[in-house]
Order: structure tokens, then C-alpha cells, then sequence
């Protein structure tokens, strides 16, 4: 591999991951070797110690969202708290009244909660997957009529992984009290960039990974209230029951006291934080839009995660432009008029042709960006730079090759 290709210098894929801050390796490094007791054994200091850790952890992670702490559980990342909320209370009800019961979801969710919604198909369950509008968000009205008298729960994405939009919580919540359904959140993109609270929005459940928001893989946390109404799930992972019975197997102590410590520091940062990562993605979209001809933004304009930047470009030939981008890690998809390697993309580009229907038949290269806390304004500019030439140079060759 040339030395080109191996200097990724710029990292724009927070979406994707995040680096784990060195505040919180430093208050994760103690539960390696020297206190690293198993919470479980009651008897001596060592597990008291531990125990101490992951009950500091749960107080942390349930203030970031304005929960209690009892109503954290510890899973091993997002796609298992999803598992955990949606299989997990469809059990649960069909346990009870051996009935088969429906979920609501929608077309642009993680594949996670895509996949998983399919396996409640083979269960038997019934699931309505809504449409999108251009932006990626669903529909209230839609939602409403997608209501069936054995709706157990309605689950959505919170904010985009890939177009960075946010559904509107507050009115989806107030629809589903109002008929006593579930709600859930896939959270894992806005946790630690925006607030949440989830006694304010009456959140249900709500599925949240430590690697999004600079804490350590395979770890996550999935929030359930405990009252009005108790959620109650199913587990499906049994054994010496830790974490209340609800997810068995020795606690991760490392990887909680991480992602406690990774929730209070994005807590408190959010403030700063949430508007400089802002505007550097404003800054972003502005330098695009006036600079590179015929780019479309993808998601919503202004009801989006902070830092997303998501555009498709024409006429430009995918392989040569990640060639010449090839000193920055950012994520690509094509939206083609021949078929679509993103299912969100694919959903979104149906709604966009009915305002712009001189995206017919044209094919599009998508890129996604995703600002972290280390981007400076530098970088940005110079990703700009490297994009406009990018463009400048793939353009003419893809004329006669597309
Ligand atoms: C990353 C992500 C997940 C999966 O999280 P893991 O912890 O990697 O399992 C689920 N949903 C969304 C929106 C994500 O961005």
C-alpha cells in the first residue's frame, strides 16, 4: 500500500466510532489490574469496590438523559439494547397473554432495528415499517394511522446515523400515551451531542452506545422506566443474574466506569460543544453550497444532529473521488438511479424526486461527515479545499465514463 493511501489524516467519521477521550481511559485504566474485583462477590473489598464503580457508572449514564438510576441496564453496545427493548417486551406481552402482538417502526432505522424487527416477523408479530418524508422523518399523521388495537410498541431512530435527522420525539411520545404504546428510541447518535431527558419527552426506552460518544466498544446501556408504566422485557441472556436479571454474564467494570465517565464529560461539555461542533458544519455546508456546483444536502435543514454533514454530488465517479479524497476518513454511499447501496438513501431519494425531478435518472455520490470534538476549523476548511478540487478534477473524466 503506497504511503498515500495509508494517511488517513483527517478523521470525519464520528459516526461510525469515536476515539475514547483520554479523561475517561485514564478513569477506566484502575479496573484492568488493581481494582478489579467482580461486583458480584459480596464479601470482600475487592467486589465492593467494583460495585461501587458500576453503581457510580449507572448514576452518571441515567443524569445524562434524566433518568434514574435504577432504570439503566448494562448491555454490550446499542444493537444488543435494541434486542433487549424490542424482542424483550414483545416476549414479555406474549409470555403473559400468549398473544401475538405489532410494532411500528420505520424504513431509515439502523439495520439493527431493522434486523430486528424482522426476526419479530418470524415470531409471528406484526410490523408496519413508515415511509419517510425527503428529510428521513417520519410522519404523525402516518403514525397515527398505522395505530392497530395490539400495538405494543412504536421504536425509532433518534437522529440519523447517516443524514443526521431527528425525529420529532415530543409528538411521537404524546401519540403513544395517549394510546399506552411503548416508546423507543434508538439514541446511539445523539446521546452526549444534544440533551435528552426523558421524563420531559416521556421516553420509554431508549438504547445508547459508549463508542459514539468517546467511551470504549462493547459497551452500551439501555434505559426503561419504572413507572407509569413499568416497562417490563424479557431477557435472553440468562445466567447468574447481574443487572437485575435482565442481562446476565460479569459486568464489563472497565467498560462501564468508561462509558459513565464518557456521559458526564459529554454532559458537561454539551453546552460548548453542541454549538462549535455546529458551526464548524454550518461552516461546512456554506463553503459546499457557494463553492461546488449542483450539491444536494441530504436530511433536515435544521432538525439534524449537530454534526452531520451529508451530500450527494452528480457526475462524479465514486472511485475517483475517494481517490482524491484519500487523506480523509469520511463514510460514501451511492444513491444511482440503477439501485441504491443505502437503504436510507433509497427512502429519501423517492421523496426528494417529487421537488426535484431533475434528479431523475441521474446518478448520485453520496458522502457522509461526521464532526467530532477533536475537528478544528483548519481541517474543515481544508477538506473543503481538497473537495472542491476533488470535484474540479473527477468531474471532466466522468462525463464520458458515468
Ligand atoms: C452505532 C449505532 C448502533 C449500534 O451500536 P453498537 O454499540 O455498535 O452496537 C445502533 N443505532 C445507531 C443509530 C447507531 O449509530
Amino acid at each position: 500500500m503506497s504511503e498515500k493511501n495509508l494517511k488517513k489524516s483527517i478523521y470525519l467519521d464520528h459516526h461510525a466510532t469515536t476515539p475514547v477521550e483520554p479523561r475517561v481511559l485514564e478513569k477506566m485504566l484502575p479496573y484492568f489490574c488493581e481494582i478489579f474485583g467482580n461486583p458480584m462477590s459480596a464479601q470482600h473489598s475487592f467486589g465492593w469496590q467494583a460495585k461501587e464503580a458500576v453503581e457510580k457508572a449507572r448514576a452518571q449514564v441515567a443524569k445524562l438523559i434524566g433518568a434514574q438510576a435504577r432504570e439503566i441496564t448494562f448491555t454490550s453496545g446499542a444493537t444488543e439494547s435494541i434486542h433487549l427493548a424490542i424482542l424483550g417486551a414483545f416476549r414479555n406481552a406474549e409470555n403473559e397473554t400468549q398473544k401475538k402482538y405489532h410494532l411500528i417502526t420505520s424504513l431509515v432505522e439502523h439495520k439493527c432495528s431493522l434486523e430486528v424487527a424482522h426476526q419479530l416477523e418470524n415470531l409471528g408479530h406484526q410490523v408496519t415499517y413508515l415511509g419517510v418524508n425527503e428529510f428521513g422523518q417520519i410522519s404523525i399523521d402516518d403514525l397515527k394511522n398505522a395505530i392497530q388495537e395490539n400495538t405494543l410498541m412504536v421504536s425509532f431512530i433518534h437522529a440519523n446515523n447517516e443524514i443526521g435527522s431527528i425525529n420529532p420525539v415530543k409528538e411521537i411520545s404524546e401519540v403513544c400515551q395517549s394510546h399506552k404504546i411503548l416508546f423507543h428510541l434508538d439514541s446511539a447518535q445523539i446521546c452526549g451531542k444534544h440533551a435528552i431527558d426523558v421524563v420531559q419527552e416521556h421516553i420509554d426506552l431508549l438504547s445508547l452506545s459508549a463508542h459514539k460518544l468517546y467511551g470504549p466498544k462493547g459497551i452500551g446501556a439501555i434505559y426503561m422506566r419504572q413507572t407509569q408504566p413499568r416497562v417490563r422485557v424479557s431477557p435472553y441472556i440468562f445466567g447468574g443474574g447481574q443487572e437485575r436479571g435482565l442481562r446476565s454474564g460479569t459486568q464489563n467494570v472497565p467498560g462501564i466506569v468508561g462509558l459513565g465517565e464518557a456521559c458526564e464529560m459529554s454532559m458537561k461539555d454539551l453546552a460548548t460543544e453542541n454549538p462549535r461542533q455546529r458551526n464548524l458544519r454550518d461552516h461546512m455546508m456554506t463553503r459546499i453550497s457557494k463553492e461546488i456546483e449542483g450539491a444536494i444536502f441530504n436530511g433536515h435543514p435544521t432538525e439534524r444532529v449537530c454534526n452531520n454533514v451529508s451530500l450527494s454530488l452528480e457526475s462524479v465517479l465514486p472511485d475517483q473521488m475517494l481517490m482524491a479524497m484519500s487523506e480523509v476518513a469520511f463514510s460514501s454511499g451511492s444513491a444511482c438511479a440503477s439501485g441504491e447501496d443505502s437503504h436510507v438513501l433509497a427512502q429519501i431519494r423517492k421523496q426528494q424526486l417529487l421537488r426535484m425531478p431533475e434528479m431523475k435518472d441521474k446518478d448520485y455520490f453520496t458522502l457522509r461527515f461526521g464532526i467530532g470534538r477533536s475537528t478544528t476549523l483548519a481541517e474543515i476548511d481544508y477538506v473543503c479545499d481538497l473537495l472542491k478540487a476533488a470535484v474540479a478534477k473527477v468531474r471532466p473524466i466522468s462525463q464520458f465514463n458515468l
